[in-house]
């Protein structure tokens, strides 16, 4: 290996955010304090929680009362199927959803919930008719996932959370691949319930929050102290959320200019795999999220190019992360429709701001060379 190793998995984690680090520093250090307690030594951390709140508040459009923190995108996830589950509310969700939200859906199922799991184009996009026939009763949860993490198709959560509201229903998006690549404010999009993960925009792992619109009462997940406004309780990982808030704020503050330098090293990985003729199949939509390209090579395995990759020091992925230990095929390449052929080819190299046009040459010519042998 000559190179440098190449990162290509930013679908799966990203590099903490050097900003963040700093600003956690202090909050792992000497201002320990707990949050909740009245005295001085706890002054600093109340502030910083306010503070936190705010900023990522303002970053989504939200106020800051309907932020809440979570240990990551799958508690915020489970959090939204579990109030629809203990309300005894219908719940309409999509096959490509991450498995943070059909898990606890089969689960909501298993305990007698309705459970509709819409199909998807071979795109992966949701259609608006179907989700409306499908929501029958007076009203239930819809959730459907903002990004793909696996193909990078983005939904009109606009759309699809208006025709929900038409019909009484409440609408919730894991927007985990979303937050901090795609400009969104909670209010002018309509959802009632958003999923947000910190590790997935450069901030720390095992911190996230769940946006819920104030005014709607969502039962508890995580009961015990009074943290959350009593909502969500447990001691706050006040390091984490400063982490999150300030690597969210950086995103945010650079969409543009991230949006159009993955843009950019795209076009090139695609062109220069055309150029060298390698033939491949790209899963997703036109409207999806730069730098996540799944590419499905035919007559292929996925995990073979995975492992040859990594041995040439390039980190992607077959799909999800939490697919890593299964070789089957995965259930988004599944409900698009994929023929097997390539589905069993495929591999997702997901980009980041922090990858060059030269890692990106690297990666096209490493490519040529696997498939070539
Ligand atoms: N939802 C989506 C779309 C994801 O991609 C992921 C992580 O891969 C999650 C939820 C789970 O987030 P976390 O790793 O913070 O639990």
């Amino acid at each position: 290996m000559k190179h440098k190793l190449i990162y290509a998995d930013n679908a799966a984690t990203t590099k903490l955010s050097a900003l963040a680090l700093e600003a956690m520093l202090p909050y792992l250090k000497e201002e320990f304090g707990n949050a909740s307690q009245p005295y001085i030594s706890s002054r600093s951390s109340k502030r910083a929680l306010k503070e936190s709140r705010i900023i990522i508040a303002n970053c989504i459009g939200a106020l800051p009362d309907e932020i809440f923190f979570t240990s990551c995108g799958t508690e915020s996830d489970n959090w939204a199927i579990y109030g629809a589950l203990i309300q005894q509310l219908p719940i309409v969700t999509s096959s490509i959803e991450h498995h943070a939200i059909l898990r606890p859906c089969e689960y909501a199922a298993n305990r007698g919930n309705k459970v509709t799991l819409l199909p998807v184009s071979s795109t992966g996009l949701v259609d608006m008719k179907i989700l409306s026939r499908n929501l029958q009763e007076d009203c239930g949860l819809v959730s459907i996932m903002f990004a793909n993490n696996e193909i990078g198709t983005i939904q009109s959560i606009n759309d699809l959370a208006n025709e929900t509201h038409k019909k009484g229903w409440i609408f919730h998006s894991d927007a985990v691949q979303a937050v901090g690549h795609i400009p969104i404010d909670v209010h002018k999009l309509g959802v009632d319930l958003l999923s947000a993960s910190a590790h997935k925009f450069n901030g720390p792992k095992g911190i996230g929050f769940l946006y819920i619109k104030k005014g709607l009462k969502w039962p508890s997940l995580i009961l015990g102290g009074s943290q959350e406004k009593g909502h969500r309780a447990g001691t706050e990982n006040i390091a984490a959320i400063v982490g999150m808030a300030t690597a969210l704020q950086e995103n945010v503050d650079s969409i543009d200019h991230n949006s159009r330098h993955l843009k950019m090293l795209e076009t090139r990985l695609l062109e220069g795999l055309r150029l060298l003729d390698v033939y491949y199949h790209r899963n997703g939509d036109n409207n999806h999220l730069f730098g996540n390209i799944s590419l499905s090579f035919p007559f292929q395995t996925g995990e073979a190019l995975l492992h040859r990759m990594d041995l040439l020091g390039i980190s992607i992925s077959t799909g999800a992360a939490c697919n890593s230990e299964t070789t089957q095929i995965s259930h988004v390449l599944n409900a698009i429709g994929l023929d097997k052929t390539l589905a069993n080819g495929t591999i997702r190299i997901s980009l980041g701001k922090e990858n060059t046009l030269e890692d990106v040459d690297i990666i096209i010519s490493t490519i040529k060379k696997i498939l070539s042998k």
